[in-house]
C-alpha cells in the first residue's frame, strides 16, 4: 500500500536504528536487506572521533549481478505504471524525506563529519526538494514526454561528499521517469543511503525498483561492467571518471559524468566587501570545502585585495571547527585520514612554490580528523595549488589588474564547474558572467542549487546535467515509433568559448 507521507513513526534517532540493525548492514536489495554473498565487510567511521559507526557489505561482483537481476525483473511493472503513478510514488517519498528529516540530518552529519547545521537546513530539505521537483516530471512524462521512453536499469556511484543529496539527484529523476536503480554509495558514507532504502520500502516503493549494493571502487567498477546496465552516472573524481569513460566506450551505455572543479571566485573594485567576504567563507569552508563546485581561486582585483584578504583573516579568526553535532561550528570534519594528509601536502607544496599560508589562531579538537580553514596568497597561477583540486578547507588568491585578465585567469583550469562574480556594477557583472567557461556562473552568490537547475561541467568536470529538464533528458531515450521526429532536447546554457 503506497503511503503518502503518512509514513511510519520516525525512529527516534540514529543510535537505535543502528542497534535495530546490530549496526550491521548488508545490500538492500528487492525490498530488503542480505549480506554479501562472500561475507566481506567493511566499516564505516565517524570522522570526528574515528569510531566505527556501522559494518556494511563489500559487494563482489555477483553481488551487483543480483542486484541488477532483481532491478531488470522490476523495470517493466515500475515503467507500466506510467508517469503518473509514479509520481505518486515519488510525492511519498519526498514526504518520507521530510518526515524523517531529523534522523537524516544526524545520521549524515555522523558518517560524514559535517555540520549539523548543514545537513538540517541544506542537504536534507535539497534531498525532499528534488523528489518533489521529479515527481512534477514524472506526473508530465505522459504528455510533455510522451516521445521519450526510460533507459531501463540503471548503475549509479556516487562520492561521500554529499551522500544523500547525490542519492537524490540520482534516484530522483531515474525512478521518477520509469528506470529502475543500482546505486552504489561512497564507502565512507554508505548509511543514508541504507536508511532512504529501507524506509522508502517502508513508504511502499516496489521492491527491486531501488537496489543500493554498498562497497568501495572494486563494487563500483563491477556495476560499470555489468552488460545488463543501460547506463551509467557518476560522481566522482575526474580520475575514477577517465577510467569509467574508457570502460563504457563502445558499450552502448549511457554515460554521466559529474567530476571535479578549481572554480574561480572573482572579486571585482566595487564589490560590497562585507558581502564577498562572507560569500568566502559560503564558497571554501562550507562543507569543509569538499564541494566539487567550491569557489576554490579567489581572485581579487588589485586595487581592493590587501584591504579584502586583511578583512577576509579577520573573518577566518571567528570560524568555528568541531564536532558536527555542535550547533555553534562553521567547519566539522574531513572525511578521512588520508584526505587530511593530500590537504596538508597541497598547502605544504603551495608554500614551498612561494605561496604565504595563513591559519587562524582558532581551537580545533585535539582528536578526530580535522583541518583549519587556510589561505593561501601570493600563489603563481601556474603554481600546484592554484591548479589542482584540493578539495579541502584551502583557498588560493591571486590579483588580477582588468577584467579581461580576471577572464583568462579565471578560465586558466582543467576543469569548468561553476565560477562567481562579485561586483555592484551588473552590467559588468552581466559581461563577465558568459565569458567564463563553466556550467553555472553565480553573480554576487556562491552555491546556489535547485532541482529545477540543470548542474554540469565542461572539459574535465564532466558532462551531462543533473537536475531540470536537461537532467530529465538525461534519463530518457528516444521511443522507438516516434524516432522519426525526436523532440530536441532543451540545450544547456549556452557558453562564449574561451578563446
Ligand atoms: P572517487 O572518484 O574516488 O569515488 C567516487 C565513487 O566512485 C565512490 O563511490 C567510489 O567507491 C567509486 N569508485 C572508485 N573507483 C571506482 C572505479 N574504478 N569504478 C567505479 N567506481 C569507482 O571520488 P571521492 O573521493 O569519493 O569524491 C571526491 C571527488 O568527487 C572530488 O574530486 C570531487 O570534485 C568530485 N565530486 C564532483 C561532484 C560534481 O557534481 N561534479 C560532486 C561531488 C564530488
Amino acid at each position: 500500500s503506497l503511503d503518502y507521507g503518512l509514513a511510519p513513526e520516525a525512529d527516534s534517532n540514529v543510535r537505535d536504528w543502528l542497534k535495530g540493525h546490530d549496526a550491521s548492514f548488508g545490500h538492500f536489495i528487492d525490498g530488503a536487506f542480505r549480506p554479501s554473498k562472500d561475507g566481506k565487510t567493511l566499516s564505516t567511521r565517524e570522522p570526528a572521533t574515528g569510531d566505527e559507526l556501522a559494518k556494511i557489505a563489500q559487494g563482489s561482483a555477483e553481488d551487483v549481478d543480483d542486484a541488477v537481476a532483481v532491478a531488470t525483473k522490476a523495470q517493466a511493472s515500475w515503467e507500466g505504471l506510467g508517469g503518473k503513478g509514479r509520481a505518486r510514488h515519488i510525492y511519498a517519498l519526498a514526504r518520507m524525506v521530510q518526515r524523517h528529516a531529523r534522523l537524516f540530518a544526524v545520521l549524515e552529519a555522523l558518517d560524514n563529519g559535517k555540520p549539523i547545521r548543514e545537513t538540517r537546513d541544506l542537504d536534507i530539505p535539497l534531498v525532499a526538494r528534488h523528489f518533489y521537483h521529479h515527481a512534477g516530471w514524472a506526473e508530465l512524462q505522459d504528455t510533455e514526454l510522451a516521445d521519450y521512453k526510460p533507459i531501463g536499469v540503471v548503475g549509479q556511484i556516487i562520492p561521500w561528499n554529499f551522500p544523500l543529496l547525490m542519492l537524490a539527484w540520482k534516484v530522483a529523476p531515474a525512478l521518477a521517469l520509469g528506470n529502475t536503480v543500482v546505486l552504489k554509495p561512497a564507502e565512507a558514507t554508505p548509511l543514508t543511503a541504507l536508511l532512504f532504502a529501507e524506509l522508502a520500502a517502508r513508504s511502499g516503493l516496489p521492491a527491486g525498483v531501488l537496489n543500493v549494493v554498498t562497497g568501495d571502487g572494486a563494487t563500483g567498477a563491477a556495476l560499470v561492467k555489468h552488460d545488463g546496465v543501460g547506463k551509467i552516472a557518476f560522481t566522482g573524481s575526474t580520475e575514477v571518471g577517465r577510467i569509467i569513460r574508457a570502460e563504457t566506450a563502445g558499450s552502448g551505455k549511457s554515460l554521466t559524468l559529474e567530476l571535479g572543479g578549481k572554480s574561480p571566485f572573482i572579486v571585482f573594485d566595487d564589490a560590497d566587501m562585507e558581502s564577498a567576504v562572507e560569500g568566502v567563507v559560503d564558497a571554501i569552508w562550507f562543507n569543509q570545502g569538499q564541494v566539487c563546485c567550491a569557489g576554490s581561486r579567489l581572485l581579487v582585483h588589485e586595487g581592493i585585495h590587501d584591504r579584502f584578504i586583511a578583512r577576509l583573516k579577520e573573518r577566518m579568526n571567528a570560524l568555528r571547527v568541531g564536532h558536527p553535532l555542535d550547533k555553534a561550528i562553521d567547519m566539522g570534519a574531513i572525511i578521512e585520514q588520508s584526505q587530511l594528509e593530500r590537504i596538508s601536502a597541497l598547502v605544504g607544496k603551495g608554500v614551498e612554490e612561494g605561496a604565504e599560508a595563513y591559519v587562524p589562531d582558532i581551537q580545533t579538537p585535539e582528536n578526530g580528523c580535522f583541518y583549519p580553514p587556510t589561505l593561501l596568497t601570493g600563489v603563481e597561477p601556474a603554481s600546484t595549488v592554484a591548479t589542482e583540486e584540493i578539495f579541502g578547507p584551502v583557498m588560493v588568491a591571486m590579483s588580477f589588474r582588468t577584467p579581461d585578465e580576471a577572464v583568462a585567469l579565471a578560465n586558466n583550469t582543467r576543469y569548468g564547474l561553476a565560477a562567481s562574480v562579485w561586483s555592484e556594477n551588473i552590467s559588468l557583472a552581466l559581461d563577465i558572467a558568459p565569458q567564463l567557461k563553466a556550467g553555472v556562473v553565480w553573480v554576487n552568490a556562491t552555491n546556489l542549487f535547485d532541482a529545477g537547475v540543470g548542474f554540469g561541467g565542461y572539459r574535465e568536470s564532466g558532462y551531462g546535467r543533473e537536475g531540470g529538464l536537461e537532467g530529465a533528458y538525461e534519463y530518457l531515450k528516444p521511443n522507438a515509433w516516434s524516432a522519426r521526429k525526436p523532440r530536441k532536447p532543451v540545450p544547456p546554457v549556452p557558453v562564449v568559448e574561451a578563446t
